[in-house]
């Protein structure tokens, strides 16, 4: 399987420049898909960076416009490391999502994401995963490729990280996108500590399983 560009475009160098590449996945490999979202949101984005780094894992972050906003460094490294970036809209409004408004935000987070990185991405993840008929078509007449999940770490009902590495290592299968948060959704539940916690063990266990960890990219759906 071959893998163009991640985020449907060409990959930025670290000068921010485009280069052309392409991945292509070995034979017997068996690959997964971290994701983030709701951030950015420090120190947790960073954090979070610094342990896929450290472990040399990419994963996908779906950003809120709000925090690309006011987190614009750690936006760019993002990318700058390798990682995937997609739309979860501006502000994460619930009201917004169920009366089907969304298409503003998720117009003005597509430019914020932009202007701050470089990357035009194609990749949409709906706050709380409801994809209404109209969002549906939203997103179809603007060309986004809507992204769910396959495993909930349930990390954002403020869980130990002992049970967010627990849910993600029973469930966890090749090609699976698995739920995680480096961000808020809620007042309640906006230290993600646990989920930076958890982290290491779950990338340690995935890879000695023999997962490759990736970012998402459209051509990988
Ligand atoms: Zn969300």
């Amino acid at each position: 399987m071959n893998f163009p560009f991640p985020n449907g475009e060409p990959p930025r160098t670290a000068q921010g420049s485009a280069c052309a590449f392409v991945q292509t996945k070995p034979a017997g490999v068996n690959e997964i898909f971290l994701t983030f979202d709701d951030g950015p949101n420090e120190p947790y984005t960073s954090q979070i960076l610094d342990v896929l780094k450290a472990h040399d894992a990419r994963a996908t972050f779906f950003v809120c416009g709000m925090g690309v906003e006011r987190f614009p460094l750690v936006t760019r490294r993002i990318l700058d490391e390798g990682h995937s970036i997609g739309n979860h809209a501006y502000s994460h409004s619930m009201l917004l999502t169920i009366t089907g408004l969304l298409g503003k935000e998720i117009e003005k987070t597509g430019e914020l994401i932009l202007k701050t990185t470089g990357v035009k991405t194609r990749l949409f993840r709906p706050p709380w995963g409801v994809a209404t008929p109209w969002l549906k078509r939203y997103l179809k007449a603007h060309h986004y490729q809507t992204i769910l999940w396959d495993v909930n770490s349930y990390d954002w009902s403020g869980i130990p990280a002992s049970s967010i590495e627990g849910i993600v290592l029973k469930k966890a299968c090749p090609d699976a996108v698995i739920l995680l948060h480096d961000g808020k959704n809620s007042k309640q539940h906006h230290d993600r500590s646990q989920t930076v916690q958890a982290l290491p063990a779950i990338l340690k266990a995935l890879k000695q399983r023999g997962f490759c960890l990736k970012g998402i990219c459209r051509a990988n759906l």
